[in-house]
């Protein structure tokens, strides 16, 4: 545990991990100073914040002030490769990333969990299982309670179980998770890593440079990315895979989940234990599994805890079933990837809702699946030309001048057995404040009906 007293800190980035920063500078008597470049109107409940604390704060720019610390600490939306970061790094300036500067302070074991996809899943699933278990534990991180604001009330036989992003391992010196686990790695954020696969594969190796022999790390075996960009590890090893069997780890023996570590084979459950479908959260919850062996945790309890996850809201999230249609929500999918996901997670017959900001989709890579399971689309927003262009010549597409007409159009074309969609492949920019408020529209809408 480092001392930072009277030890003056920069702060670039106002939002919710820049404030969580300034509070733990503040709780262990350091001099915070928060810099944003975003305007004052987009700023006011952090600037509202900062005044109640008496933190010293600009926004709008940075000024040659920041540069005045022996600190800084980096918010996960700033780009690891900004002016300001290399300016710091050429006057020596000791640069680390919110989850660092959290970790300085945090007594008890972290689970540090990151991937391309399933981050927010897998995190609010462990920490289920350990409270399932009974285990003390704060889930944060990415998921929307900065490490910040707990990381120093955690004691020693307590758990953090964090969420962690690329951009924040990036930043990190000796951030060190008694257990990693790397989910998955496929092609996202380029634009922050140069477009370079390996660079971004890379940082999110990092989550386990600087675990030892008594640590552990979980890797997803299905993940050709992630294994070919491996570097070597001191942690001890565990992988998971959906598709063939491993030798320590979780693997899948017809539908049991199966938990191996070199001579001991057990089955956990079944996949149809658990409460969230499809093959990529079965692939979450062998993670989760792995966790909870290695922490001694009963068989009984794990399965208990998969049983009863309900999933995260917005991600194929079950809302209602009215005459035998029933609607999910999944606004988080706002890329082509995620709706892959989602279509392969439902045997039944589908009424997708697609649609909103498009961020140069491109649609080949569903067209099987469209054509296997879709019965019909639904096409809104910005993009609803495109996506009726591409889809009218596969599937019954209509246009829709709203969510509320793609929810009333789908609902009156539905059948008993039938699955309405919400996995709109795009950004909720052009109709939304956010993926979340989307997904709320659309759950009263359906709630409505
Ligand atoms: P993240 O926090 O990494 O963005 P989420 O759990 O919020 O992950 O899920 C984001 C999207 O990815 C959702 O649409 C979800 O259905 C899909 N997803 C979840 N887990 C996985 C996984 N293991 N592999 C691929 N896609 C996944």
């Amino acid at each position: 545990m480092i001392e930072i007293k009277n030890k003056k800190i920069t702060i670039i980035g106002a939002a919710r991990s820049g404030i969580a920063s300034a509070e733990l500078a503040l709780r262990k008597g350091a001099i915070p100073f928060v810099s944003d470049i975003s305007s004052e109107e987009k700023l006011l409940e952090s600037i509202n914040r900062l005044k109640e604390l008496n933190v010293e704060f600009e926004v709008g720019k940075h000024s040659k002030k920041i540069f005045d610390c022996d600190l800084m600490i980096i918010s996960p939306g700033v780009p690891t490769n900004s002016e300001i970061i290399i300016e710091a790094k050429s006057k020596n300036i000791n640069v680390i990333s919110e989850i660092e500067f959290a970790s300085m302070f945090c007594k008890g074991k972290i689970i540090g969990i990151t991937g391309t996809n399933g981050k927010t899943t897998t995190t609010s699933l462990v920490g289920h299982l350990l409270s399932v278990a009974g285990i003390k534990n704060y889930v944060a991180g990415n998921i929307g309670n900065a490490f910040s604001n707990i990381s120093d009330s955690i004691s020693e036989n307590e758990f953090a179980v964090l969420e962690v992003s690329s951009f924040q391992l990036d930043l990190i010196k000796n951030f060190k998770p008694y257990i990693s686990a790397i989910l998955n790695i496929t092609p996202d954020h380029l634009d922050r890593y140069d477009n370079d696969l390996t660079k971004y594969a890379q940082s999110k190796q990092r989550i386990y440079e600087n675990q030892d022999e008594n640590d552990f790390l979980i890797l997803n075996n299905d993940s050709p990315i992630l294994i070919s960009n491996l570097n070597p590890h001191k942690a001890i090893r565990f992988n998971f895979s959906s598709s063939s069997k491993v030798n320590k780890g979780c693997y899948l023996k017809n539908d049991d989940m199966i938990f191996i570590n070199d001579t001991i084979e057990e089955v956990i459950c079944s996949v149809n234990d658990l409460f969230i479908k499809g093959e990529h959260n079965i692939q979450n919850a062998m993670a989760a599994i792995i966790i909870g062996k290695i922490l001694s945790i009963s068989n009984e309890k794990i399965k208990e805890a998969l049983s009863t996850f309900k999933g995260v809201e917005h991600r194929i999230e079950f809302v209602r079933k009215i005459n035998g249609v029933s609607f999910y929500n999944d606004s988080k999918a706002t890329n082509v990837d995620s709706v892959i996901v989602a279509l392969k997670s439902f045997t039944n017959s589908i009424l997708l809702i697609l649609g909103g900001r498009d961020k140069g989709n491109d649609y080949s890579l569903i067209e099987d699946l469209v054509k296997d399971k879709v019965k019909k689309i639904y096409a809104i927003g910005e993009s609803a030309n495109k996506v009726y262009d591409y889809f009218n010549m596969i599937v019954e597409t209509i246009k829709c001048d709203s969510l509320e007409d793609a929810v009333r159009k789908s609902f009156n074309d539905a059948q008993s057995g039938d699955v309405v969609l919400l996995s709109p492949a795009c950004a909720s920019f052009d109709m939304f404040k956010n993926f979340e408020h989307r997904g709320e529209v659309f759950k009263n809408l359906v709630n409505q009906l």
